[in-house]
């Protein structure tokens, strides 16, 4: 067994962690659905929700049988939605292609959409026992820093390097339990030792030969991603009031925020009466203006003006792929980070604009 493995082992055993809900379980689809969850969110933001995932839809068929409007609504407060898009195509794929059964060899599973190399292998190592190395975003940073690779761990250079350090440092044998724990250990590891920020090296089985810690060099591995300023685009959101409702629209299916719930967008120089008379077939009264709210996409800024208006027409609110909603209940429905923020700042917003008079 490589020197690092047992260590990592014996140190899993004491200090590792033993509790959370997607341990013991040897069922794929579980694991999966926890390994996404996990991709961009911390772990106690994750437990209740897949928890509740799971008790909504228990094994694939439930899953690929669900509206993904059901699947996106269950992800709402999440985040990146596209993960639960593909867990919904990937379970469709299950049922057609495998009878309902998740695959076994890393190869398939890692053909199904949103399931990466590391991902499919964690997936082997807990459902099945295999020995598959793992990078995830917390074993790059502890390989960068134990194994001292200089290098945005993004480059594929960088990549590579790591990827042949998590291969060797694999322990050896056909022992499930043993690649089981090992990377449980590299896992629990990056999460509670060997932390972004201030790792906690003195209580790290790896100091002693850690050549970040040697070279007291921590703060500065793995490297950071190089600084690229994004393009920056202006939009307006429009909080459009019916009484006490607001109306949300469904985006399409296909680009930013697919398949979710949003507010009426439009673009900044557009004529906000004119838009509405034409879209929705009503007058607005203005009244008021939201401060502007940022966000940051991977490739661009978004910079949000958000105009709350009342209707001041009878409109038809059976419009199909537009629905009218309480706050309070589009809260729970599939609707990006920013609307969220967006409808939450309205509901907590003065009285006097809530209360203004109604059609
Ligand atoms: S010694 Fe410190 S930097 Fe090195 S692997 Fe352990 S926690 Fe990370």
């Amino acid at each position: 067994m490589s020197n690092i493995a047992a260590r990592l082992i014996n140190w899993q055993e004491q200090h590792g962690r033993h509790h959370l809900p997607w341990q013991g379980t040897h069922d794929p689809y579980a694991i999966w659905l926890s390994e996404i969850m996990l991709q961009q969110t911390q772990v106690g933001t994750v437990i209740p929700y897949y928890q509740r995932f799971l008790r909504y839809f228990p094994d694939i068929p439930s899953l690929s049988q669900a509206p993904l409007d059901d699947i996106l609504s269950l992800w709402s407060g999440l985040g990146y939605y596209s993960r639960a898009r593909h867990l919904y195509q990937a379970a469709c794929i299950i049922v057609r292609d495998y009878h309902g059964t998740f695959p076994k060899e890393r190869e398939l599973i890692q053909q199904l959409p949103g399931i990466g190399r590391s991902t499919a292998a964690a997936i082997m190592v807990f459902a099945y026992g295999h020995r598959s190395a793992i990078l995830d975003g917390n074993v790059k940073r502890v390989f960068s820093r134990y194994f001292g690779i200089d290098g945005y761990p993004g480059k594929k250079k960088v990549q590579d390097q790591l990827w042949l350090k998590a291969e060797e440092s694999l322990p050896n044998g056909n022992s499930k339990k043993c690649h089981q724990v090992y990377t449980q250990a590299l896992m629990d590891l990056g999460a509670t030792i060997c932390t972004r920020h201030r790792p906690q090296c003195h209580d790290c089985p790896l100091r002693s030969d850690c050549v970040a810690f040697k070279e007291k060099r921590t703060d500065q591995l793995p490297t950071a991603k190089p600084r690229v300023s994004l393009p920056k685009k202006e939009t307006i959101f429009l909080i459009l009031l019916k009484q006490k409702k607001i109306l949300l629209e469904k985006r399409p299916d296909t680009g930013i925020w697919g398949g979710l719930w949003c507010l009426p967008e439009i673009h900044l120089e557009e004529d906000i009466g004119a838009y509405c008379t034409q879209h929705f077939k009503t007058e607005v009264r203005p009244l008021f203006n939201f401060p502007p709210l940022n966000h940051t996409f991977t490739h661009f800024k978004l910079r949000i003006h958000p105009r709350l208006l009342r209707i001041t027409s009878q409109i038809d609110t059976q419009q199909e792929g537009k629905i009218w909603i309480e706050p309070d209940e589009a809260l729970d429905k599939a609707i990006p980070t920013p609307v969220r923020k967006l409808i939450k700042q309205y509901v907590h917003s003065d009285n006097s604009i809530n209360n203004t008079e109604s059609v």
